[in-house]
């Protein structure tokens, strides 16, 4: 990751309302389909049913994330709730 995506001092209430429908669109997607269908959450590593699983932005869109293929992962509920707004990686070095 580059170090010019760690801070971001804010971002518009528009990018995080385009982020968000893009987020939604994707969600219908065959690309994401295919992912939850593998069922394996990207920070814990774990298995679970589609369903469990919910689309995370590994950049935060509050932080300047884009809903794109690249910055959306699958996690489960538990992960999700565990690293709300922190960035992917900080969550990761500290779990
Ligand atoms: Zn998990």
């Amino acid at each position: 990751m580059e170090k010019s995506l760690i801070f971001i001092p804010e971002v518009s209430e528009d990018f995080i309302k385009a982020q968000r429908q893009k987020a939604k669109a994707l969600k219908k997607s065959r690309w994401w389909r295919q992912k939850i269908q593998k069922g394996v959450c990207y920070y814990c590593g774990r298995k679970f049913p589609p369903n469990e699983l919910t689309m995370d932005h590994v950049v935060p869109i509050i932080r300047g994330g884009r809903s794109e293929k690249n910055n959306l992962v699958p996690a489960c509920k538990e992960c999700n709730a565990r690293k709300k707004h922190k960035l992917g990686f900080e969550f990761q070095l500290n779990n």
